[in-house]
């Protein structure tokens, strides 16, 4: 069997057709077929090669390494064979030449959202400027399509207009070319988007009309928000290289881009790619449309990044870490100090780019400005309270063993003479020290940062408020 992955480049990777490339690819591999990457370029005015690469490298990212898979191959060099193929539809008399615009079509029909009329079928027009190329449909009968997702479809003859193959430009336009470049493949299961759904029938004349029998088609679920709106690029975050650039780790994106429209058996969600894999069940994808659900899929990340061994939570967050992404001057950065206070991190972060304000104040000159902390910490009637806990800390922090115990007893000491609770208490140490309410423990992160260098934030937030 082989299967394609099909996308015209458009500068970013789809999440959904992230999705795509990932169910063809389980669906291959686990059944020993073929992949093929074609890229569909016809429309040559939006169309970039580095558009291509980045289809490649995201695909990679994923795991689909290059050498896993046939292509990429160009449908914009297979010209010839599409126009060849229109050649013989009209040979066969199955297409025709059309000199209609689409306000003659109007005019007769007298309903703009009428298709066209069949005007031209026996006209016997030959090639010619400002002639589109029409498939002639049968007029009776049905077309039964059977997907292996959605089961036997009928779709009424009569109720397909005589569509067009290519352009009044003489350009093939996709539904010929996409089966022309299927056939030439070999490509035995098209696995693709529901949006494609409405063209099966048309594609499945194609295919019979040139004589070969038509694919197992498959039409994956649509992809909606939290508003059950289908995924829109202008509304929704939905290019793969913006969640790879926030921190997204790239086996915890595949696992989770595997559950949109299917589900292993089990309550398991989590599980290693080889298992994904030989799990999936292209005829268990389920119908009704897949939630993207960032949420949930930040909670799956958040347990893949807690699952990595220390050091290799290290190795790979330290990007993150590094110029030109951090704000810190670079030779502020210790690998030592991050070390650290790594593991604190590593069970909080949902994804890697959340380490840097957690981390920051190690490496920043001075603590990050917030101004809401600021304002609700240090401010208002909470000013007396702050200006008490940070005198008292200031004095006992000088004289302690400069351990997060220690450190932690004198906080709660000196919250105590507040009648304030230890969550209460270390607000205002700990904006004094890291700029925000929220972070790592304060204590261990206290401890890392050193005395001197807390005890200077402390005067200093103190001289401020
Ligand atoms: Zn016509």
């Amino acid at each position: 069997m082989r299967v394609r992955f099909a996308p015209s480049p458009t500068g970013m990777f789809h999440v959904g057709s992230a999705r795509t490339s990932l169910f063809n690819w389980a669906f291959a591999k686990q059944r020993g077929g073929a992949f093929v990457l074609r890229i569909e370029d016809t429309d040559a005015s939006r169309n970039r090669p580095e558009w291509t690469e980045g289809i490649i490298s995201a695909m990679a990212w994923l795991g689909m390494d290059r050498s896993g898979y046939e292509g990429p191959v160009f449908q914009s060099a297979n010209t010839d064979k599409h126009e060849a193929a229109a050649g013989q539809l009209i040979a066969k008399g199955l297409a025709y030449y059309c000199a209609c615009t689409r306000e003659q079509v109007v005019a007769r029909t007298g309903d703009e959202h009428k298709g066209y009329d069949g005007f031209c079928r026996d006209l016997g027009l030959g090639q010619g400027a400002g002639r589109a190329l029409r498939f002639r449909t049968a007029d009776e009968g049905s077309t039964v399509v059977t997907d292996l997702i959605r089961g036997t479809i009928p779709f009424d003859n009569a109720a397909i207009d005589d569509f067009t193959l290519t352009r009044a430009n003489g350009s093939v336009l996709f539904l010929l070319a996409n089966v022309v470049d299927d056939i030439d493949q070999r490509i035995t299961h098209v696995i693709r988007g529901e949006e494609h759904l409405s063209n099966v029938p048309k594609q499945q004349m194609i295919w019979e009309a040139l004589g070969y029998e038509t694919p197992v088609w498959a039409h994956l679920p649509v992809l909606v928000n939290d508003k059950r709106q289908k995924l829109s690029k202008r509304r929704d975050k939905v290019a793969l290289e913006a969640y790879r650039d926030e921190g997204y780790l790239a086996e915890a994106m595949r696992n989770y881009l595997m559950l949109l429209g299917w589900a292993p058996a089990g309550d398991r969600e989590i599980l290693p790619w080889p298992v994904l894999v030989e799990e999936f069940r292209l005829d268990q994808v389920n119908l009704s449309p897949a939630f993207f659900d960032v949420k949930k899929m930040r909670a799956i990340n958040g347990d893949y990044i807690r699952a990595l061994p220390a050091e290799e939570f290290i190795a790979r967050s330290t990007p993150w870490l590094s110029s030109p992404g951090a704000p810190w001057r670079p030779e502020a950065f210790s690998a030592e100090v991050y070390a650290a206070v790594a593991p604190l991190a590593q069970t909080r972060v949902g994804v890697m780019s959340e380490i840097v304000p957690s981390v920051d104040f190690l490496f920043l000159d001075e603590p990050a400005e917030d101004e809401a902390s600021w304002t609700k910490t240090m401010t208002g009637q909470a000013a007396v309270t702050a200006a008490g806990m940070l005198d008292s800390v200031a004095g006992s922090f000088a004289g302690i063993p400069w351990q997060a115990d220690s450190i932690r007893t004198a906080v709660e000491d000196a919250g105590a003479r507040f009648d304030l609770k230890l969550g209460k208490a270390q607000a205002p140490v700990r904006v004094a020290v890291t700029g925000r309410t929220t972070g790592l423990p304060l204590f261990e992160s206290l401890e890392v940062l050193g005395r001197k260098r807390t005890m200077e934030r402390i005067t200093a937030a103190r001289a401020r408020i």
